[in-house]
This record gives C-alpha cells, sequence and structure tokens, in this order.
C-alpha cells in the first residue's frame, strides 16, 4: 500500500460503515437520494459524514443549503462541516473554482484529486459515511471504489426506463468485479403523484427496478416517486426526510434507510422495500381471511412468491418439502409472467429463510409453520402466509392474485 492509499485508511479508520451510493448514469436522482439517506441515519441518532466525490455535479452542499461556504482546516486535513448534532459534510465541490474544472482534468488527475480529497478530510469518529460517488462505472468510481477499499457495500440508484436499467446492470457487475456487496437498488422518479388530486401516474414503466433486482438477485430498497416537493426541497437545501417526514415520499426515504440501520445490529437486515402507493395499507392477517394479493400488496407491479412443494403440491410440512415453486406475478395485472421449481436445500433449522431472501422470495405461502420461522422469515424480509390447501403452485398463486385464496389455522409446526 503506497503512503497516500495509507492516509486515506488511516483518516477513515474512525468510521463504522462506508456506503457508496452508485449510479449507472447521471441525473438519476443519486445525489438526493444520498443526503436523505445520510440525513436520515443521522436523525434516527447515529453519526453520520456525507461525502460528495462526484466530480462532475458536486450537488450536495445546494441540497443542504451550505453551496458558498469556505473551507476550513489545517495544513495537514480539512474540517468537514457540522449540520446540526450528527451530520458532517464535506464536497469536493467545495475545491472547485467553478463547475468546469472537472471537466478539463484528465483521468490520473481526477484520480489524484479524488485520492488527496480523501486523505485530507478529518471525519473523526462516525457510524456512517454515505458517499455520493461519481456516476457511472468508469475509472472515477473504480478510483472511489478502489481507495475505500473496506466500503461496506453500495447502494444502486436507478429510474424505471429501461435504459437506465441497462445501465444499472452494468453497475451491479462493476460491484461484482470489484467485490463490493451490493446493499440494495433505489428505483426514484418511479410513478408521479400528483400534488393537487394525490393521483399516480406512472410517466416510465414502474416496476422495472424491483424486477431487475430479483433478477439480478440484490435486495431492492424501495421506489421513491416524481414528487414536485422534493425538487422545491432540494431548491431550498432543506433534506426531504428530516423536513416533510409525514408525506408518503418521506415515509418512503426513512423505509429506504431502515435496513441500512439494521446494519448495526448485523448483517443487511432487508425490510420490505416500499413504494408510495403501499405506504399506509397495512398487511393482510393471515388467519381466516380471504387475502387479496392485489390490495394486499397495491403499487408493488412485481413479486416473487415461494410454495413449499412436495409431489407436485403444496407440502404439508414446511420445513420438510422436495422443492420450492418460485413463481413470480404481476401484482398490477393479476398473472404470473413465470415459475420455476428448484430443489429445497438438504433440511437444516433456520436456513430457509436466509436461503429464500437470496432466491429473491417476497411471500411464502405454507400450510403451516412455527412462530420461531415465521419470526426469521419477517427479519428477512419475507412475509409468510399460512393456513394454504395442498394445491399445485399456480392455482394457489392465482387465488391468491384474484383475492380468493383462503388462509387460516396453522396446519402444521414444522
Ligand atoms: P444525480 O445525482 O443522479 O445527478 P440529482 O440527485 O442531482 O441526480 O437529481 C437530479 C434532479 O432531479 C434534481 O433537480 C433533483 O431535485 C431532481 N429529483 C431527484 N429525485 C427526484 C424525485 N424523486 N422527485 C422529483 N425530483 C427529483
Amino acid at each position: 500500500m503506497g503512503l497516500e492509499d495509507q492516509k486515506v485508511t488511516e483518516r477513515m479508520s474512525g468510521i463504522k460503515r462506508k456506503l457508496l451510493v452508485l449510479s449507472g448514469k447521471g441525473g438519476v436522482g443519486k445525489s438526493t437520494v444520498a443526503v436523505n439517506l445520510a440525513v436520515a441515519l443521522a436523525v434516527a441518532g447515529k453519526r453520520v459524514g456525507l461525502l460528495d466525490i462526484d466530480v462532475h455535479g458536486p450537488s450536495v452542499p445546494k441540497l443542504l443549503g451550505v453551496d458558498g461556504m469556505s473551507l476550513h482546516g489545517t495544513k495537514e486535513s480539512i474540517h468537514p462541516f457540522a449540520i446540526g448534532d450528527n451530520l458532517k459534510v464535506m464536497s469536493i465541490g467545495f475545491l472547485l473554482r467553478s463547475s468546469d474544472d472537472a471537466v478539463i482534468w484528465r483521468g490520473p488527475m481526477k484520480f489524484n484529486v479524488i485520492k488527496q480529497f480523501l486523505g485530507d478530510v478529518e471525519w473523526g469518529d462516525l457510524d456512517y459515511l454515505v458517499v455520493d460517488s461519481p456516476p457511472g462505472t468508469g475509472d472515477e468510481p473504480l478510483s472511489v471504489a478502489q481507495l475505500i477499499s473496506d466500503a461496506t457495500g453500495a447502494i444502486i440508484v436507478t429510474t424505471p426506463q429501461d435504459v437506465a436499467l441497462i445501465d444499472v446492470r452494468k453497475c451491479i457487475n462493476f460491484c461484482r468485479q470489484v467485490s463490493l456487496p451490493v446493499i440494495g437498488v433505489v428505483e426514484n422518479m418511479s410513478g408521479f403523484i400528483c400534488p393537487k388530486c394525490g393521483e399516480r401516474t406512472d410517466i416510465f414503466k414502474r416496476g422495472g427496478g424491483r424486477r431487475m433486482a430479483t433478477e439480478m438477485r440484490v435486495p431492492f430498497l424501495g421506489s421513491v416517486p416524481v414528487d414536485p416537493g422534493v425538487v422545491s426541497a432540494s431548491d431550498e437545501g432543506k433534506p426531504y426526510v428530516a423536513n416533510f417526514p409525514g408525506t408518503d415520499t418521506g415515509r418512503i426515504f426513512a423505509a429506504i434507510a431502515a435496513p441500512i440501520l439494521g446494519l448495526d445490529t448485523g448483517g443487511v437486515e432487508r425490510t420490505k422495500a416500499v413504494d408510495a402507493a403501499a405506504v399506509g395499507n397495512s398487511p393482510a392477517g393471515d388467519r381466516g381471511t380471504a387475502v387479496t394479493g392485489v390490495d394486499r400488496r397495491k403499487g408493488d407491479s412485481q413479486m416473487r412468491i415461494a410454495i413449499p412443494i412436495a409431489q407436485g403440491k403444496l407440502s404439508m410440512h414446511f420445513g420438510h418439502c422436495d422443492q420450492f415453486a418460485l413463481v413470480d406475478v404481476d401484482t398490477g395485472e393479476r398473472t404470473i409472467v413465470s415459475q420455476q421449481l428448484v430443489d429445497a436445500p438438504a433440511h437444516q433449522p433456520g436456513l430457509l429463510p436466509g436461503w429464500l431472501r437470496e432466491r429473491g422470495a417476497d411471500l411464502v405461502i405454507a400450510s403451516g409453520m412455527g412462530q420461531r420461522a415465521k419470526a426469521l422469515f419477517k427479519d428477512n424480509g419475507i412475509d409468510v402466509l399460512i393456513g394454504a390447501p395442498s394445491d399445485e403452485p399456480d392455482t394457489i398463486v392465482k387465488a391468491y392474485l384474484e383475492g380468493t385464496l383462503v388462509t387460516g389455522e396453522n396446519i402444521c409446526d414444522h
């Protein structure tokens, strides 16, 4: 390790978790998500640093209303700005004389600027450092990922359009190449909520982020609608999640931060991803009720349902099934999109919730299950319905989508 790299490592040694916010391309709301994530973590009482290292469009100072401020420091180090008790902010924008500066720098120069910057900022002790990285999968985010070699993971921001999703696939592959765990994907600008009537219009295709996350086997953290309130709050330098916590969008930003807060209690706790339409809908109970799939998951267009199978039908003994049917459905269209059968792993207590989470399951429909297993599924962000009849998986899923699946008593405890 070179001296400079050592300096970066030393400067960051008091930081428990380093999170890189990435996007396949610019303009998708990466900085907006980074700011709201950092603020949500700070509001939750964590000591947070927010580092804006997007050389081409450092927008964090503006989003937090600290643009135009000058840097403070000593010969050896620069001090981040403190906002409130828990949040420290530093942006490479403070170093640029004009927004054209970065454009004229050639690759190695940018690398050196990023490296020096990372090595100069004195953060002190932090629970989280949220890094607003340069967009794309080129040399600049690569430099950041290499320099912060012990990063906890990446949060990838995308929009629902297909082209952005192609970019995000590249982004996930980029993370895999540099061995950076993907904490999850956020779909931004997902549908438009009319400020007058509250009705949602899907300007672009919605749900692509969730679908792509499921396909690529990475967690989906939530979808944020296009909200004119976000634009005005950003223009005024007021982070949305702290200033409008009671709004749907405010709750969505907070819910995106929730599994990341869970990192402090061990592992990436994958809580249920939410979107605007889902906020405020309470989940259906699991005893003796006809479960309406569409109402229950309103707003999620895609989800994966897992059903334990023995001899082609729902297994009455959850922990001892032969296979799992993984059924992808579109809850908006009420259709089955695809279905696959996978062999169940060898029986081992406590294994299935994590195993099914890795396979992208959002919901398990079973006949019965012990309380501990149910709690474990919940911890893994997977809903459970029990008391379903022993039918073929597509019959069960169709009934679920039509709202006629009757679930009832816990039939079997193992
Ligand atoms: P990036 O960092 O990816 O370039 P920004 O976070 O700077 O993107 O966002 C680009 C623009 O989109 C900004 O003007 C921002 O206010 C706006 N924006 C971002 N997310 C939303 C949203 N959910 N609703 C409305 N406007 C948004």
